[in-house]
């Protein structure tokens, strides 16, 4: 990336006036020395609930919820502030939801739409440093390439409420871990930089739940502990930690002062997997709609593939019959997939043969994986034409 050359360059260049003017010794500025890492995270504010009223500015201040309808199963996807207010969650039945508030205004996330937003702000970000992206609203930028990280992350937050017309939290920090935990920490719009040295007294007050890797049993294991924050956690005894975590004891100490060495991995087009699935508002034992819906998917998977220039050497298909019992089986390829009828050609096959005619299907799902970037293919069509 041209950026982090740049920075390089310019280190140079104050290196090589060193050599030259030896009675003036390089001396990094004062952003350089106390950022040895600067990673930001951005977190993108009620993401499918912003996108819908960039198309819809007149839901703007109301309850609303992204989701499918109640009397279909849906879900909400993402909920307004003003719904959160009421005790509306994302992942709650919509039936609730309508229950805690009977004006929400309820509304299809529109996927097409969603993804460009995405692509759109994420490469704003690619304008700033490498990127790893973590989810359709959520990546972080490595900043340690520039002089004055904080400066950058002002105008990243700046360039994408300006181009992308969305509202956006953004942390600084010289850890994922607490870059992460700083960008939550003053939703939404929130700009939160915690500098080198202020990592532990940042996370002292918040519970151990805010860090990395502790979720709800090893949080429960520590209140056991009587442990119940960041600095509690960060002062805990060793050994009684070691007793009860083993090797992880240090580690959970370490991340409560907000130390962590990963670093930001780039290459994010490389997904592990791909998969859509989809739950029938009505469970299915129709097997010329079962097929449509496969298609779909399949479509819908390869469109994802292409976008990032990626093949896939597994096809999966998900069952799940109407007793909810759920399987998958996958099957795989010496050659690398891209393309939408081979997909469903595999994932049709599959299904056909681990579906008994009649049976009623909840969901169904196809996904992709052991997928690679395909620079050999095309080589290889080089050669052959
Ligand atoms: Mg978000």
């Amino acid at each position: 990336m041209s950026l982090k050359n740049k920075a390089t360059e310019d280190t140079e260049e104050k290196e090589a006036l060193n050599v030259n003017q030896t009675s003036k010794p390089f001396v990094p500025s004062v952003a350089q020395k106390i950022w040895p890492r600067a990673i930001l995270h951005l977190d993108m504010d009620a993401f499918y609930v912003n996108v819908h009223i960039l198309d819809h500015p007149e839901d703007a201040g109301r309850p609303l919820a992204i989701g499918g309808q109640p009397d279909q199963r849906g879900v909400v996807a993402s909920a307004s502030y003003e719904a959160r207010k009421l005790g509306i969650r994302s992942a709650m039945p919509m039936s609730t939801a309508v229950r805690l508030c009977r004006d929400l205004k309820i509304a299809p996330a529109n996927w097409d739409r969603i993804r460009s937003c995405s692509q759109q702000v994420m490469t704003i970000l690619d304008n700033f440093g490498p990127v790893e992206q973590m989810s359709v609203d959520e990546a972080y930028v490595d900043l340690s390439g520039w002089d004055n990280p904080e400066e950058k992350a002002g105008e990243i937050r700046t360039a994408v409420k300006t181009e992308s017309n969305l509202p956006c939290s953004v942390g600084l920090a010289s850890s994922k871990l607490v870059a992460k935990v700083a960008s939550d920490h003053d939703k939404p719009e929130g700009f939160t930089v915690v500098r080198p040295g202020e990592e532990a007294a940042f996370l002292a007050p918040l519970p151990t739940r805010a860090i990395w890797g502790i979720g709800p049993r090893t949080a429960e294991k520590l209140a056991k502990l009587n442990i119940h924050t960041c600095e509690q956690l960060a002062l805990a005894d060793l050994g009684l930690l070691q007793g009860a975590f083993g090797s992880q004891g240090i580690s959970l100490k370490e991340r409560a002062r907000g130390v962590d060495g990963r670093t930001v991995e780039t290459d994010r087009g490389l997904a592990k997997s791909i998969s859509q699935e989809w739950t029938f508002s009505q469970d299915v034992n129709d097997a010329d709609r079962l097929r449509q819906q496969l298609q779909k998917m399949a479509a819908k998977v390869a469109q994802s593939l292409q976008k990032r220039q990626l093949v896939a050497h597994t096809v999966t298909v998900k069952f799940r019959w109407a007793d909810f019992t759920t399987f998958t089986r996958q099957r795989s390829l010496e050659v690398g997939i891209d393309d939408a009828e081979t997909i469903y050609a595999i994932a049709e096959a599959i299904w056909a043969e681990n579906w008994p005619p009649g049976q009623k299907m909840r969901l169904l799902g196809v996904g992709v994986s052991k997928i690679e970037a395909p620079q050999v293919r095309q080589l290889g069509f080089n050669f052959l034409d």
